[in-house]
């Protein structure tokens, strides 16, 4: 018996003698969700990286040639650890960060896209995964209020040191050949599968939901079964990436795939899926 149920039955008998013990509450307290929800975050729940943006805390508001020239392909995170520490140099406060990220709006739609999935949380658990880092995310998502929403955010830690630095680090290693070094978010998806289902006793998710916009959403896309859907945002380097593959047809693409501009259209597709039991 799970802990959620003790509470209940005690509650039950001591408090409220003369009520009927209310069964479905019991269900609905062991009852785990259907469906599994992955977020990126740049450009998909925010509608702007949270990278450019951040820039902005600084009154030049733009970055020296020589650091922009230092930039290596697949070395992204590097690359940020070094903005991030030129930032620090420039005396760019902590606070001004912060205000720089909590103002970047959401994506069209995505405000009634989580309303949606919050009035139907018995059926959906919610996730991040990103390559921005933590400190952006979680300071974001608790200046809309949303924190409470996701189960876990799998991004880069980073964090202020003592001299007001914030500091950046890779999130793992891994062995994936399509991915930049600091990460493979199919590597993630695959090891949140295997952790979710053991800790549910065994039982799967019903279905996976993948929303994304950009490359480095495509290698957990490729991991999705055929009752599984990915979202890429219309006109944004995933979606484009998801055409030349049904084109090419030398990579096999099991799940659905439905493009998004809004946040609505995600919210239209999963109410016809919820419908059918
Ligand atoms: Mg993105
Ligand atoms: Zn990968």
């Amino acid at each position: 018996m799970s802990s959620a149920e003790l509470y209940v039955q005690k509650q039950t008998t001591h408090h409220s003698p003369k009520m009927s013990a209310p069964s479905n509450l019991t269900y609905a307290a062991s009852q785990e969700p259907r469906f599994l929800v992955l977020f990126d975050f740049d450009e998909t729940l925010i509608n702007h990286n949270s990278d450019d943006a951040v820039l902005r805390a600084m009154p030049c508001q733009q970055l020296p040639d020589w650091l922009k020239n230092s930039f290596r392909d697949g070395q992204y995170n590097e690359y940020m650890q070094k903005v991030l520490a030129y930032m620090a140099d420039q005396n760019v406060s902590e606070d001004s960060i912060h205000s720089a990220i909590v103002t970047i709006p959401p994506t069209p739609g995505l405000l009634s896209l989580v309303q949606f999935l919050q009035n139907q949380k018995q059926d959906f658990e919610l996730v991040v995964v990103s390559d921005a880092n933590m400190y952006f995310i979680e300071k974001w998502l608790e200046a809309a209020g949303l924190r409470h929403l996701f189960r876990k955010i799998f991004t880069n830690p980073a964090s202020f040191d003592e001299s007001g630095r914030l500091v950046l680090l890779p999130f793992h290693s891994h062995s994936c050949p399509r991915c930049p070094g600091n990460m493979c978010k199919q590597v993630i998806l695959r090891e949140y599968l295997a952790n979710r289902q053991k800790e549910r006793g065994g039982a799967p998710f019903q279905r996976v939901f993948y929303i994304g916009d950009g490359s480095n959403d495509m290698c957990p896309s490729l991991a999705l079964g055929p009752r599984d859907t990915a979202f890429p945002r219309r006109d944004f380097p995933m979606h484009r990436l998801l055409l030349g593959i049904q084109q090419s047809q030398k990579v096999t693409f099991k799940a659905n795939v439905v493009p998004w501009t809004s946040g609505e259209d995600i919210v239209d597709c999963l109410k016809n899926i919820i419908s059918e039991r």
